[in-house]
Order: structure tokens, then C-alpha cells, then sequence
């Protein structure tokens, strides 16, 4: 049996969600309905998108947004590989081939600076993650993009309500994808949506995601079952409402244990761009490779929950190593090696913080 007191992740249901959820199954209509129609609007509103097109999953997200923009067979998209696989896995799935760039090793997001380099004739897009909660060099991908003629979708599952030079991350490529999973900084369950302010993105996707409905039973193009369902988006609706309470909780939290561990000898903490509003999905620290897997044994076994946020570059995964990879990118490999995120979840008490601050100070004592 596990003895984490803490976990690395919580997800808030009270009693509005169950209230909602309880409506919409009463109502009769529980599959695709007004309330999907409603979360849709709320959730654009939110963004400040024209549009928003609820999917069943972040990963279903960035399929149909791919989709959406055209990327296909023979087409290369430049991406992270320090990255949750669903990022890379999508783009393979619409026929694509995914080209890793290095990061940056201080934000983990992809470094502007390196990804010139690898922009062929096949490249048509760019997919930055907007990484545990604060985007990436937004300003010199954009730039990038325009030069070369790329789409940008953000990968923004880990970033709902993060801000970059005042507009809200999601709304600054040309398509945005946010996660609803449970523990995501806000919930459906399963979940996910799309944002965009092209009507033609728009569009597409609307029908990607229903099998290329363009209307009940008319299939204008090939497509999926992805929708989202009006009970997640009754959960979804009531978390939107307390989105930046909770994203405030975890800033504030994140602050705190900033302050508590600035001089914790072995720890560097996480390090948040000055032209972006960090909302801390994740709070990652960094210690030092040979020992990470001796700290995070140390804090599961006095009952801190941890995340390795990601342990394995995506070019380095079983598939991905079988159908050839064969990458070596030196931030992403240190990455990899030496980040341990801790819980930084709105559910924390100050007893709690202290209690981590307390666990890695004596983990700093006998481990570094
Ligand atoms: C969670 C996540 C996804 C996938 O979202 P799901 O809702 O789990 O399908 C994609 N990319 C990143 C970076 C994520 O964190």
C-alpha cells in the first residue's frame, strides 16, 4: 500500500458539478447537446477565441486541429519531445511525421533559436507546448511561422488561463488545444477543446469531430466520433467558474514554496518567463541527475506524491525507436533525467507546504 498523505494531484468536484451533472441526465439529452453548446461559448469567451470546439479528450484535440489545418501524409511537424506522448502521437496519427526540436532548459519549452534549423520544404507546423503552465517563446515562434509560412497550434492541455504579453495562451497560435483530464487545472472528466479564430478551422473541426457531418447524415468529409458529452460539459461549465481561483491557489502556492526553497541546497526551483502569467499545472523542480530517482524515493517514502514530468524523451519511446528515431537532443536528455514535480494543486494547506518544504530540507541534507 501507498503511503503518500500528499497527493501530486486532486481534482475539486463540489457540490455544483454533481448539481449540474444531475440536470443535464435528468433533462434527457446526456451525448452532445446545449450544454456542450454552452461550455463551447463560455470557454471562447474565456480565451477571448471567436471559436471553441469541445472534443472528447486533449488528445482528440490536437488530432482534429491538425486535421483542421490540413496536415497530413508527408507533411513534417516540428514539436517537443519533453512532452507528454499525446503531443507527437497525434501528429502521427494524421499521417505526419513529427520532427523534435531541443528545449530550453530553463522553461523546458521549445528553444526559438533551434528551430530554424530543422524547417524543411515538408515542414507546414509548428507545435509548441505550452509547458506546466506557462508558455513558451511565443513572440519568436510567431515570427518563425510568418517567415516560413507554419501553422501554430499550441499545445496549451497543461495551460488553461496562462497569459503571454496579455493574451491568454491558447489564442496566440493559429489553433489552441487544452486537456479536461482529471487532473488538469480544470476538469470534464475526460475533455478537451479547440480554440481559434478562424471560421474555417471552425468549421472543419465541427465536423471532424462528427464523423465529417455537414449536416445530420450528409458526409461531406472523413472524420471521427470525438464530441464531448453535456455531462462533462456540465462539470466543465461549473469549473470554468472557479478556473482562476483555482489557478490563483496554485500560483500562490507555487510562491510559497518558491520563498521556502530558494536556498534548499541541491534544489533549483521552477522558473517562470517575466512576459508570461505561470499557472503552475505542474510545479517542477530541478536536483541533480544521478540522485533524482534517490529524492523522489525519499519524499514518496515520507508521503510527498511526486510526478516525473517526463521521465523518457518521446523520440526515445518503444514505438517511437521502432519506427526509427533516433534523436539525441541535449536539453531534452538533462530534462529528463533530473525533474521531479511536487503537488502544487489548489487542495493544499499551509500545513501541507510546510510539510513538503520540511521533506525536501531534509532530503537536501542527506542528499546533496
Ligand atoms: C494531458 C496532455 C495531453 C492529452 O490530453 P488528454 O486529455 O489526456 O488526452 C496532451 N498534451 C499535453 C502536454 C498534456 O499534458
Amino acid at each position: 500500500m501507498s503511503n503518500i498523505k500528499i497527493p501530486i494531484a486532486k481534482p475539486i468536484i463540489e457540490d455544483e458539478e454533481i448539481e449540474e451533472v444531475v440536470k443535464v441526465l435528468k433533462s434527457g439529452v446526456i451525448a452532445q447537446g446545449p450544454k456542450v453548446a454552452e461550455f463551447e461559448e463560455k470557454f471562447a469567451e474565456f480565451i477571448g477565441s471567436k471559436y471553441a470546439i469541445a472534443t472528447s479528450s486533449g488528445t482528440t484535440a490536437l488530432h482534429v486541429a491538425l486535421l483542421s489545418a490540413g496536415i497530413g501524409k508527408g507533411d513534417e511537424v516540428i514539436t517537443t519531445a519533453f512532452s507528454f506522448a499525446a503531443t507527437a502521437n497525434t501528429i502521427i496519427h494524421t499521417g505526419a511525421k513529427p520532427v523534435f526540436s531541443d528545449i530550453n532548459p530553463q522553461t523546458y519549452t521549445l528553444d526559438p533559436s533551434k528551430i530554424e534549423e530543422k524547417i524543411t520544404d515538408k515542414t507546414k507546423a509548428i507545435m509548441p507546448v505550452q509547458l506546466y503552465g506557462q508558455a513558451g517563446e511565443m513572440g519568436e515562434i510567431l515570427k518563425i511561422a510568418k517567415d516560413n509560412d507554419l501553422v501554430v497550434i499550441e499545445d496549451a492541455a497543461q495551460a488553461h488561463g496562462s497569459i503571454y504579453k496579455g493574451k491568454k495562451v491558447g489564442n496566440i497560435g493559429d489553433l489552441g488545444c487544452f486537456s479536461f483530464y482529471p487532473t488538469k487545472n480544470m476538469t470534464t472528466g475526460e475533455g478537451g477543446i479547440i480554440t481559434t479564430n478562424s471560421r474555417e478551422y471552425a468549421n472543419l473541426a465541427k465536423m471532424i469531430r462528427a464523423h465529417g457531418e455537414s449536416q445530420r447524415y450528409s458526409h461531406a468529409i472523413l472524420g471521427y466520433n470525438f464530441r464531448l458529452t453535456d455531462i462533462g460539459a456540465a462539470i466543465g461549465l461549473a469549473q470554468l467558474k472557479k478556473l482562476n481561483g483555482f489557478n490563483n491557489a496554485r500560483i500562490k502556492n507555487a510562491e510559497y514554496l518558491n520563498e521556502e526553497l530558494s536556498d534548499v541546497k541541491g534544489i533549483s526551483t521552477p522558473i517562470s518567463q517575466n512576459k508570461t502569467k505561470h499557472v503552475y499545472h505542474q510545479y517542477t523542480i530541478k536536483v541533480s541527475g544521478e540522485k533524482r530517482d534517490e529524492w523522489v524515493k525519499f519524499l514518496n517514502d515520507n508521503g510527498v506524491g511526486t510526478g516525473i514530468h517526463y521521465p523518457i524523451p518521446i523520440y526515445k519511446q518503444e514505438y517511437y525507436k521502432s519506427i526509427g528515431y533516433n534523436d539525441n537532443l541535449l536539453n531534452t536528455e538533462d530534462a529528463t533525467k533530473s525533474v521531479i514535480s511536487l503537488p502544487v494543486h489548489p487542495s493544499l494547506t499551509l500545513d501541507d507546504l510546510n510539510y513538503i518544504v520540511k521533506v525536501l530540507k531534509d532530503a537536501s541534507v542527506k542528499l546533496s
